[in-house]
């Protein structure tokens, strides 16, 4: 038996309706047109077979149905997670976070005129490097400072200012690839230099750099092994040497020092990594480096090195296409500023904070969220409190990491493990914020170093309720 086919409402019937005209405000009538006659069109089939009543295409019922779609479509692409993976500069996740003194100066220059270019004490053009260049040259020594987009912008501008038409000699054990293809010799090729690759893999010795340099050359260059560590036989040149050996020759020295960080690290227990400072005194004439990697600023390629050369690489004009905009201006003042009182570094720049937590503070964490996250889990979990080792990342200090404490969540028994853990880790990622872990040796751990107090209640909140992970697990 068939029910009689019901006529579509008129949209322009409809859009005149009471419930259509409440709609306007929040979606614009262009927008709510488009999405009614999606709808309409939608429900034509079921309409004609006579699947539906009038009351389904009532106006509420229609008006109801448009906004939720209109809401659906309107939510940001880019969302805020949660990120437990315990790489803390997490490329794939944003890196940096930013101080607030930097997001307010954000806020600020996004919504009023700045001096951006405009040289306030004479009322002339001004220069966009000049607003952090006194900062960066105070905190690395250097003469001269300039901005860009990000650090690969850097490497190839420099490549290309100071070497176009002529050699780059670096070490082979040195021909780095960073995540997301950039590689040296690339970079290199594209900047029109030509890379002469002295050594082997594992050694290179200074008379390979000597040997090297010929009428042609116009560059040495040493490249920080970001992601990766060469160690048993090996042998690499120190910086100063190779200075020495470049300087002896009338050439420069560039150094890429990928994450870059302007103090030393180890006074807080981490790692030791070169400073730029100490990277300027060691012979560097030009230093590049990230700004959202250890610095903990916004993205940004910073150049800081000899006068006369980032003078060249001002006037090369890459540089114009490379150039940051305001709001990276605006982010990296105040947290350079925060480096001018590097004993109050770890409570103000964020990075810092997340890097050097006390383990005991995260155990503590972990063992007052075990119970809550087992109760949203249910029985086909178990969720436990352990040590494991978080990541600086972005390829800083590759081989060492940091004792953290984490939830370790394991599929109880009689599942299939790989199967089990990757429902839970796609109803963790389903989250209205998502939560990003790790999955290894059969586990998914969360790790806390990065799941801050203020945030702590936005993530329980979440693990229960309607949206929660306990219906999510339910329904997978
Ligand atoms: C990360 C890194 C880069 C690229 O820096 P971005 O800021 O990501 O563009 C270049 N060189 C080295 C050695 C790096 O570690």
């Amino acid at each position: 038996m068939t029910a009689p086919a019901v006529r579509l409402p008129s949209v322009d019937r409809l859009l005149s309706s009471p419930e259509f005209l409440a709609l306007v405000p929040l979606h614009g009538r262009v927008q709510l047109t488009q999405a009614l006659r999606a709808l309409l069109d939608e429900l034509r089939p079921t309409a004609l077979a006579g699947a539906l009543t009038a009351d389904d295409l009532a106006p509420d019922r229609l008006a109801q149905r448009v906004d939720q779609a209109l809401q659906a479509q309107a939510a940001p692409r880019l969302r805020t997670v949660f990120n437990l993976t315990g790489t803390v500069l997490h490329t794939n996740l944003g890196r940096a976070l930013l101080p607030d003194t930097a997001v307010a100066a954000v806020v600020q220059a996004l919504t009023a005129p700045a001096n951006l270019e405009f040289d306030l004490a004479t009322g002339g053009r001004g220069d966009r490097d000049d607003l952090v260049n006194g900062l960066l040259c105070e905190l690395t020594g250097a003469e001269a400072a300039t901005v860009v987009n990000n650090n690969a912008a850097a490497v190839l501008l420099t490549l290309n200012a100071l070497a176009q038409d002529a050699e780059v000699i670096v070490s082979r054990g040195e021909l780095v690839e960073i995540g997301g293809a950039f590689r040296i010799p690339d970079i290199m090729a594209r900047a029109g230099a030509r890379l002469v690759e002295v050594g082997t893999t594992n050694r290179t010795h200074a008379r390979d750099y000597d040997a090297a340099i010929t009428e042609r050359t116009a560059l040495l260059m040493k490249v920080h092994c970001s992601n990766y560590a060469i160690t048993g036989f090996t042998k690499s040149v120190p910086q100063d040497e190779v200075a020495a050996i470049a300087h002896a020759r009338g050439l420069p020295l560039a150094v890429d020092l990928g994450s870059g960080t302007l103090v030393d690290l180890s006074q807080w227990g981490l790692p030791r990594e070169p400073t730029v400072r100490e990277t300027v005194a060691q012979g560097a004439d030009v230093v590049t480096f990230s700004g959202d990697k250890l610095l903990g600023g916004p993205q940004a390629g910073l150049i800081v090195g000899r006068k006369d050369l980032i003078e060249r690489i001002k006037k090369n004009p890459l540089k114009r296409a490379l150039r940051v905009g305001k709001l990276t201006l605006a982010a990296l003042e105040p947290v350079l500023r925060l480096y001018l009182a590097p004993d109050l570094l770890p409570e103000r720049l964020t990075t810092l904070r997340l890097l050097t937590r006390p383990q005991e503070q995260m155990r503590a964490q972990a063992l007052a969220l075990c119970q809550t996250l087992q109760q949203a889990l249910g029985e086909r979990y178990t969720v436990t409190a352990e040590g494991l080792f978080s990541q600086i990342g972005s390829g800083a200090l590759p081989v060492d990491t940091l004792p953290s404490y984490g939830l370790a969540l394991r599929p109880a028994a009689g599942q299939r493990p790989g199967r089990a853990l990757a429902a839970l880790e796609g109803a963790l990622r389903g989250l209205p914020r998502p939560v990003i872990g790790r999955i290894a040796s059969d586990t998914l751990w969360l790790d806390l170093r990065c799941l801050e107090a203020a945030d702590q209640p936005a993530f329980i909140a979440q693990l229960h309720g309607p949206a929660g992970l306990a219906e999510r697990l339910a329904q997978g």
